[in-house]
């Protein structure tokens, strides 16, 4: 999200990595790892009857990460059951697969076997969703898991949030360019003509990007970035967002459009935003800090200026907000009133990050981040400074 003001400076976020929804004059918002791939998550099979191995973000709405059951036996099937799990855990999705089919066929009545089969499509979901979109494929691989295991509303919950999404998108006209895939209603004369305009635009900013983090989220045969623009109406029925959201990044760029024309200069702006998201997330992983995540995109906006000078203002003689209360989505945050004040807050902080220690000490927070390492220690072991009270010290000008 970015600043206040005009929509110029809105931009929706939804939970990036960390995002939930919000709201305020310039949310961005970021539905969460709607499409994060699962992490990979240790299994370890004890005793009889069944174990529950680890927990992982399957992804998708509101879609939990669910253990599969390991079978402590030597009989034939458990064997197969347990070497199911080994597949998954390792990302082998198809094989896990089939190795669960097999062992729901021989014995379909053993809700063991129906669960975990239910877990690898939904984990499979998940995985194709990264490259198809909207995902007819994981209707199918939803549908099954759902019969399978009826119980799971995360699961229902993902599916119907991609019906929905199919239901939205079935006649958009789709163009893609080198990084992008950019899809809007085919029936909008206002779009259609300037589709090539915009991604161009989004090429530039790749570029710019891509020379700012020194990474490519395109790279290594990975899909290209989904850019789809909703009317006003369709993007709030998918994302749960209102007026105010001026787009969201949940592994897809979403921007609502209502006047194009009018609209179209502050839409510049929005995406290069929302693309900031999906390199933050592609240097960073989906657990990027609220705060982190959304003081850069905002900081890499065009307006810099302006934009700190909004956000200095906003902030001053408030009193700061610690940052294990920013770690989430800032959309997330309980008072509205709040919501402009941690963006603030963020920008403000990352701006003094970069100018004062330098922009490397953030691409650091974000790529050992990746690792577990928090930015304060990031930011410790790099200045031997403490992280808060030296931020509010300098805002202070001590
Ligand atoms: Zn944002």
């Amino acid at each position: 999200m970015s600043g206040p003001g005009p929509r110029a400076a809105l931009v929706a976020v939804l939970v990036c990595a960390a995002s939930g929804a919000v709201a305020g004059v310039w949310v961005v918002r970021s539905l969460q790892p709607a499409d994060e791939p699962p992490e990979a998550a240790a299994v370890v099979p004890t005793m009889p009857p069944v174990v529950a191995s680890s927990r992982r973000a399957v992804g998708g709405p509101d879609v939990s990460a669910r253990p599969v059951d390991a079978l402590a036996s030597d009989d034939t099937l458990a064997k197969q059951n347990n070497a199911a799990i080994a597949a998954l855990e390792a990302g082998e999705l198809d094989r896990a697969i089939a190795l669960f089919e097999a062992c729901h066929r021989s014995e379909p009545q053993r809700d063991v076997f129906a669960r975990n089969l239910a877990e690898a499509l939904a984990r499979k979901a998940v995985a194709v969703r990264e490259e198809e979109h909207p995902c007819g494929t994981c209707v199918e691989l939803l549908t099954r898991a759902l019969e399978l295991a009826p119980d799971r509303k995360d699961i229902a919950e993902l599916l119907e949030h991609i019906r929905r999404e199919l239901a939205l998108e079935k006649d958009f006209w789709r163009e893609s360019s080198q990084h992008f895939d950019l899809a809007y209603d085919g029936d909008r004369n206002d779009i259609l003509f300037a589709g090539n305009r915009l991604l161009n635009q989004l090429e530039d900013h790749y570029l710019e990007l891509e020379r700012f983090f020194g990474a490519s989220p395109v790279d290594e045969g990975r899909a290209r970035i989904k850019v789809s623009l909703y009317r006003r109406e369709g993007f709030g029925e998918l994302t749960g967002l209102g007026e105010w959201a001026g787009g969201a990044y949940d592994g897809i760029v979403r921007i609502p459009i209502g006047d194009f024309a009018r609209e179209e200069q502050a839409l510049d702006g929005v995406m290069r935003h929302e693309l900031a998201h999906a390199f933050v997330r592609a240097l960073g992983g989906r657990d990027v800090p609220g705060w982190l995540n959304e003081g850069l995109a905002q900081w890499l906006e065009p307006n810099r200026a302006a934009n700190l000078a909004a956000a200095r203002a906003k902030i001053s003689g408030a009193e700061l907000f610690p940052l294990e209360r920013l770690v989430g989505s800032l959309a997330t945050l309980q008072d509205p009133e709040e919501i402009p004040r941690a963006y603030a807050q963020s920008l403000v902080l990352v701006d003094w990050l970069c100018g004062r220690f330098g922009e490397r000490l953030v691409l650091d927070m974000l790529a050992k981040g990746r690792d577990g390492v928090p930015p304060a220690q990031v930011f410790f072991e790099t200045t031997r400074l403490e992280l808060e009270p030296t931020f509010a010290e300098a805002l202070a000008g001590r």
